[in-house]
């Protein structure tokens, strides 16, 4: 009988985000009852929510519900599509004075009419737990951060608690949004990976990204990653939420064929997502605390 002489495929360690989330949502909720114990209060979060995007409202619920399940207060404020500039602000300041109040987060998008950069820039930087502030922001550009950038750090948390070394490593990071491309650069820098910034117009992306032992994947389409992109034993982190045409939930990843020749991933969903929100709850602590 002849052998069969094919090799096994060596398939990627899969990071489950699920599972690092619960981890540091136990070791938080550990702290919120000693901060408890100290003081006899508990950290808050405000949310605040206009209009009917359904995703921004599912979103929503979901921070409310992480919130009251670690023993945080929890405000949830719904406006009116047609709120005004001027209504917003007035809520916005009452927020950043009641002392109960230690995170407010205005959901994004806002309808068109609203500014969002005059809402961040009237948020106190204090209470800013998304990070995105120009003083946070500036603070984690000079390597002094007050609150990290939610998916950024939950990236970070995954690397670390997969014992990923960063120092001295290529670190692509596809993506240069406010939110998550650009924030994610300069904390791989801070920890030492040597980082390039990939975006619609670099040349020859497919090059670049083979250069990556760690390649960040931060682009809103669908399966746009394959494998003859990734370098043999990289780590792949796919932020994407994209849904197919079955409405299924997909990343920006081709998890299949990149799970052959990766050495960890992260799945969509139960990778980065389930990180977002426990940070957020990680920074509105740190809020409390401070
Ligand atoms: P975004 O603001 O739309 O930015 C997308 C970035 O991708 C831009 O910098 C764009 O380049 C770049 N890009 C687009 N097409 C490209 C291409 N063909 N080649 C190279 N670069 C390309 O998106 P985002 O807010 O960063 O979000 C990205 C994805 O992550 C989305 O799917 C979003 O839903 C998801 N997300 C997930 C979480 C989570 O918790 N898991 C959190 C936030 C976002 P230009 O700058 O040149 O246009």
């Amino acid at each position: 009988m002849r052998k069969n002489t094919t090799k096994p495929k060596k398939m990627a360690k899969i990071i489950d985000g699920k599972a690092i989330s619960s981890e540091i949502r136990e070791e938080i909720a550990e702290k919120v009852r000693e901060y408890n114990a100290k003081t006899g209060k508990l950290p808050g979060l405000a949310v605040v929510i206009v209009g009917e995007n359904p995703a921004s409202q599912v979103y929503v619920r979901n921070k409310k519900k992480a919130c009251e399940q670690i023993g945080f207060n929890s405000w949830v404020y719904e406006m009116p599509e047609e709120t005004t500039q001027e209504e917003l602000n007035a809520l916005i300041d009452k927020l950043n004075d009641d002392s109960a109040v230690h995170g407010i987060l205005v959901q994004l998008p806002l309808p068109k009419h609203l500014d969002e950069e005059q809402v961040i820039l009237r948020i106190k930087p204090e209470k800013d737990v998304d990070a995105f502030h120009p003083a946070n922001v500036g603070r984690i550009t000079i390597g002094n951060p007050k609150f990290l950038p939610c998916t950024p750090a939950g990236i970070m948390e995954l690397l670390h608690r997969s014992n990923i070394e960063i120092s001295g490593k290529e670190c692509v990071v596809i993506g240069r949004s406010n939110i998550v491309g650009k924030p994610m650069a300069l904390l791989l820098l801070a920890e030492n990976g040597t980082v390039t910034v990939c975006h619609s117009k670099t040349h020859d992306l497919k090059e670049v990204c083979k250069r990556a032992d760690i390649l960040v994947v931060a682009i809103g389409k669908a399966d746009f990653v394959t494998a003859d992109m990734v370098k043999e034993g990289a780590v792949v982190i796919d932020v994407g939420m994209n849904r197919n045409a079955e409405g299924k939930l997909t990343g920006d990843v081709d998890f299949k064929s990149v799970s052959e020749v990766a050495s960890y991933i992260t799945p969509v969903p139960g990778g980065v997502g389930p990180m977002t929100i426990t940070m957020l709850l990680q920074n509105t602590l740190r809020a409390a605390e401070e």
